[in-house]
């Protein structure tokens, strides 16, 4: 036997799952296709300026206990949200209130239906309700943006108990970014004894009752099979559905029929994000300051219609984001295209398009879509996917256990503060299984 166990993946579920495993046993790998931790949280650290490029994972959503608990430890904190959101209406900037809520409430009406429904074909019959119109526009541009899903499949009932009326929707970030709470970790887990492989490609898991056996590509291409007694598999769910010639991973034999019936559920959605920096914060001096305490502004029409600055923290730092659909429409844009992309929108819905320019440093994106060990940014249930979460995370025997932000079944998919958690539960699960007492 190579390990005891062997953790697949080093992003947030593998980390947090490696380091309780390691509380009872030394003998812990983790594999790790990537040359990093981290997995979907990418902190680009900049010079000059105060806030990391956060490409992947940047918020910290509603109570996430566990997110916050990890952060104290690891000598951070998280910063609550603050800040004016600003949206173009008609030509002109208007701060506008928050219509989250709102939004969440259109989709209580889904709970009553038989079946369950895609989005868009639950919040087409708002269509002609003068009343719930502009509601269900809204409500369908955070699906989008928020979910990154497409409202073609995104399933109506789904999305009603993942902003369940009374979900707390206030938004925090990591002082400092998500990089501390990440690098502790990793810390942690070097200091009890885990060993990482990383450029180690997992291609095969092959699986029995009392064991696993996976066979890893590692960093000059060479061919390994390493045996454990379990694995924790913590892969996304874009690289576990990608099938065909290029497919990253292989279950043999194949997982029963019900994981793969969960997986047909669970979409991976899409996001363009792209990290601008600039000389100063022209934006807080626009307009004679009016913008001064903007948090995020949104423009209608564009194809990167949201912006976001750093606050609380004032930095020169703005994100550019589209999710869902329009961030598909720009697959296969280039980098460069992206940052002037979304250079010239900022410029544009300021009405300071010369200023943008004048006052622009640099620009960062990353293709998760693209992204052979990703596949998309995070996951979100199809139509008729009520239960492929809880579905996706049933352990197979007692030697395949799942992990990860789609394997989370309580409001907290898609996010960090879920995979964290299905970390801790996937660990208690196969500590269990393998009858080593856990010490608390
Ligand atoms: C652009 C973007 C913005 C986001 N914004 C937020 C946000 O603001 N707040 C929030 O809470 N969440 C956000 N998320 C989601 C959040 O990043 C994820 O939910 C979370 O990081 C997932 O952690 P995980 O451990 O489940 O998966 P991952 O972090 O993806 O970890 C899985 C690991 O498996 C590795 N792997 C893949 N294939 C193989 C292989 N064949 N062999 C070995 N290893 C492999 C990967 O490299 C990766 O390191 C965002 C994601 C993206 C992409």
């Amino acid at each position: 036997m190579d390990a005891d166990i062997i953790v697949i993946g080093a992003g947030a579920a593998g980390l947090v799952a490696a380091r309780r495993v390691a509380r009872r046993t030394r003998r812990v790998l983790v594999l790790e296709a990537r040359d990093r931790i981290g997995g979907r949280v990418l902190p680009h650290p900049l010079t000059r300026i105060a806030t990391p490029a956060e490409l992947g994972a940047e918020f910290i959503h509603g109570a996430a206990e566990r997110t916050k608990a990890l952060l104290r430890e690891a000598g951070s904190a998280a910063i609550d949200m603050g800040g004016d959101s600003w949206v173009r209406k008609s030509g002109e900037l208007q701060c506008n209130d928050d219509n989250f809520s709102s939004s969440a409430r259109i989709f209580e009406g889904s709970r009553s239906l038989p079946d369950d429904e895609s989005v868009e074909q639950f919040l087409r019959r708002f269509e002609g309700d003068d009343a719930l119109r502009e509601t269900a526009q809204a409500a369908r541009a955070f699906v989008e943006g928020f979910e990154a899903a497409d409202p073609q499949l995104a399933s109506a009932k789904a999305i009603a108990d993942e902003w369940e009326s009374g979900t707390d929707s206030t938004s925090a970030r990591p002082l400092g970014g998500y990089g501390p709470m990440f690098a502790h970790l990793h810390n942690d887990c070097e200091r009890a004894g885990v060993r990482f492989a990383f450029s180690t490609r997992v291609r095969r898991i092959s699986w029995r009752r009392d064991g696993v056996a996976v066979d890893v590509r590692g960093p000059l291409g060479e061919s390994q099979t390493l045996r454990a007694r379990a694995a924790i598999v913590t892969l996304p769910v874009g690289v576990l559905r990608h099938r065909g010639d290029d497919a990253e991973i292989t279950f043999e034999p194949e997982l029963p029929a019900p994981k793969r019936e969960a997986l047909a559920h669970i979409e991976m959605g899409h996001v363009v994000k792209v990290a601008l920096w600039f000389r100063t914060s022209f934006w807080e001096r626009v307009a004679r300051g009016r913008y001064h305490n903007a948090a995020f502004f949104h423009i209608d029409g564009q194809p990167i219609p949201t912006y976001w600055t750093q606050l609380p923290v004032r930095s020169e730092l703005i994100v550019a984001w589209v999710g869902g659909p329009g961030a598909v429409a720009l697959s296969g844009r280039s980098q460069p295209e992206l940052v002037e992309m979304a250079l010239a929108g900022l410029g544009e819905l300021l009405g300071e398009v010369e200023l943008a320019r004048g006052e622009f440093e640099g620009g960062l994106t990353h293709d998760w879509s693209g992204d052979p060990f990703a596949r998309g940014a995070y996951s979100y249930v199809a139509v008729g996917g009520g239960n492929a979460r809880a579905a996706l995370a049933v352990p197979v025997g007692e030697s395949l256990f799942f992990a990860g932000e789609a394997t989370s079944s309580d409001g907290q998919g898609g996010t960090v503060n879920g995979a964290i958690e299905t970390g801790e539960r996937a660990a208690a699960q196969a500590v269990a299984a393998l009858g080593v007492k856990e010490i608390a």
